[in-house]
């Protein structure tokens, strides 16, 4: 699945032709919009049309195509704008990113331990769950320095599209079975590297460089049994 937002990253408004549409949906020739995954929720919105608008309040795949959904019966026509929320994309872009420095260091620090659940949410926080057995609590909150090192280094990101059986066979490049994005038509999975420290498969959203994201604070780390840990972490100009 290769999104436009995947190769646009700043655009966050377009006008677009309405493919189809009926109450409450419309299928846009052209989308900015994510519509969620890997642990990263949709994006939130509105499209207007002369004569009306409405929000979006979520998406639905169709025989691979991707429908926007609004509350109640609103039906799109014409030429639309599809607009994202900014300051919702911009703090999903930056937890997203974040989520990646914390993987990268967890993963160096445990012995390549692998993510089990990764979650986002609007308020600038997000969780993390690694197959970390018998990890010491306070070497993961430790962690909490590096990151924000690694943010204060503003190191680019860059994105790339790898043949699926390539991306299998290097180890450590797909990191969760959950996270990982699904192939495009042509069997290519995408790869966000963070230059130098970091490579994983991933269809989310990211910052094009690590610098942009504020500092992260560690809030909590639970035990989920004997292997999992789940670590919470907030954007810290958000964190309360
Ligand atoms: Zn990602």
């Amino acid at each position: 699945m290769r999104l436009y937002c995947h190769d646009h990253p700043e655009t966050l408004a377009l006008e677009s032709e309405v493919i189809d549409a009926r109450p409450g949906a419309v299928l846009l020739a052209q989308s900015p919009f994510y519509p969620g995954g890997g642990g990263q929720p949709p994006d939130r919105g509105v499209i207007r049309w002369e004569g009306g608008e409405a929000a979006v309040a979520g998406f639905e795949y169709e025989a691979g195509l991707l429908w926007h959904l609004f509350e109640g019966g609103a039906e799109a026509k014409g030429r639309v704008e599809a607009a994202v929320d900014p300051l919702f994309r911009n703090i999903m872009r930056q937890l997203h990113t974040d989520t990646h420095i914390l993987n990268a260091l967890v993963f160096q620090a445990f012995d390549g331990a692998l993510v089990t659940g990764v979650q986002m949410y609007a308020d600038g926080s997000a969780r993390m769950d690694f197959d970390v057995p018998l990890a010491d609590n306070d070497r993961l909150r430790a962690l909490e320095a590096p990151i924000n090192e690694v943010i204060r280094q503003d190191i680019a990101l860059s994105f790339a599209y790898v043949p699926l059986a390539e991306a299998e066979a290097q180890h450590g490049l797909i990191r969760s079975r959950s996270v990982a994005p699904p192939p495009t038509p042509d069997g290519k999975i995408r790869i966000v590297e963070i230059t130098g420290l970091d490579r994983q498969a991933c269809g989310g959203t990211h910052l094009t460089s690590t610098g942009a994201s504020p500092p992260i604070r560690i809030l909590k780390i639970d035990n989920k049994g004997r292997h999992n840990r789940r670590v919470r972490i907030a954007l810290a100009d958000v964190a309360k």
